[in-house]
């Protein structure tokens, strides 16, 4: 490793954020990296990934003027650790940073598949394709000729979701996103059979009366709060709720008042299951083995929202919370990788 590299470059958190953050809560800083002692490696990130958690993150869980943990790709650019050879390219948590020092079990090196690319392993065949996976296959056990409805569905997991149900034999796949330019990529590239701007229009429930006439098997919760509530309005006997996030609350001041008609699960039977896909790491070769041929074979693209730079990392951040994004939400910090 040169010397011009010993120092790296990481971003922390400075202040709370009152509501949406802004770029004032966090600092760029220097940091000087240690060279890697026996058992450990430096690494050199190559993708770092924003997520939305990362805001709920940002009210304790994180301390100001601290590491910031992150989903990252990098490769090995020094080794003293057994199975870390230099060149190999690991997924970790060290994130928001140009380089970390590592130990093996803090890693994963990847595998290497023919025609996919290393970022893959932040969106469909990363953290959040696992989501989507888990929620449509574990979580909702959606069977074959199903209407499905995804929120937040041009987002990261929501792609991810919508390509997925299409494999799983869904029957109907509904989407909502926050703009007409969103709902016309679902429909036009994303293989959704009909998607609304639930910013536009009279409400969440009378848009997806329109988009699910017949009403809904499945719903893959990302937002909550009104969304939930239309899913349940609309919602068949039997149905299943995979809720698997709440964006529509991470910046609000104050609780949602949605969902009012919790009763109708018991009235028509549906299940609703909050999960976290941590709980479900031994899905990941089951998502690989499935999902591998596919994206070999080019029959189903990975769908990323790429920043380049690592001093727009928070700008990535903040423009995925604003919905900035489609596809999932990455930053690039060496623009030909
Ligand atoms: P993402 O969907 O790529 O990005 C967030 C999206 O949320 C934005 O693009 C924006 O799109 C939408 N959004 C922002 N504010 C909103 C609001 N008030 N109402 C409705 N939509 C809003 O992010 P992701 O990484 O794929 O995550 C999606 C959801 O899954 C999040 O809730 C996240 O917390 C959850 N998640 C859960 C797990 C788990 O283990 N349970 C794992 C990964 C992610 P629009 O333009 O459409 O508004």
């Amino acid at each position: 490793m040169s010397d011009s590299v010993r120092t790296a470059r990481a971003w922390q958190q400075r202040r709370f954020p009152d509501g949406m953050p802004v770029p004032e809560d966090f600092a760029e800083v220097e940091l000087v990296l240690p060279s890697p002692k026996s058992g450990t490696a430096l690494v050199e990130n190559l993708w770092l990934s924003v997520d939305p958690y990362m805001r709920e993150c940002m009210d304790g869980d994180w301390g100001l003027g601290t590491w910031l943990e992150g989903r990252s790709i990098g490769r090995v650019v020094e080794s003293r650790a057994a199975g870390l050879p230099v060149g190999s390219l690991v997924f970790h948590r060290h994130g928001w940073r140009t380089h970390a020092i590592v130990t093996a079990d803090e890693v994963r090196v990847l595998p290497q598949y023919e025609g996919i690319a290393p970022e893959s392993f932040l969106g469909l065949l990363g953290g959040t394709g696992l989501t989507a996976y888990v929620a449509l296959t574990r979580i909702a056990r959606l069977r074959a000729g199903e209407t499905v409805f995804i929120s937040a569905a041009a987002g990261g997991v929501g792609t991810a979701a919508g390509r997925l149900a299409r494999l799983l034999g869904a029957g109907r796949v509904v989407g909502s996103a926050g703009s007409a330019a969103k709902v016309r990529k679902l429909t036009e590239e994303f293989g959704f059979d009909a998607a609304f701007d639930y910013r536009a229009g009279p409400s969440v429930a009378a848009q997806l009366a329109q988009a699910a006439p017949d009403g809904i098997d499945v719903y893959l919760d990302n937002v909550g709060g009104e969304h939930l509530e239309a899913a349940i309005g609309a919602m068949r006997e039997f149905g299943r709720i995979a809720w698997c996030g709440a964006i529509a609350q991470y910046n609000a001041r104050s609780a949602p008042a949605a969902p009012r008609n919790l009763f109708d699960l018991v009235g028509k039977s549906i299940r609703l299951e909050g999960f976290l896909v941590a709980h479900h790491s031994d899905a990941q070769a089951e998502l690989e083995d499935f999902l591998v041929p596919h994206l070999s074979a080019g029959r189903v693209p990975d769908s990323l929202s790429i920043t380049d730079g690592f001093d727009r990392m928070v700008d990535a951040f903040l423009g995925m919370l604003r919905g900035e994004n489609t596809g999932k939400s990455v930053v690039r910090l060496r623009p030909q990788s």
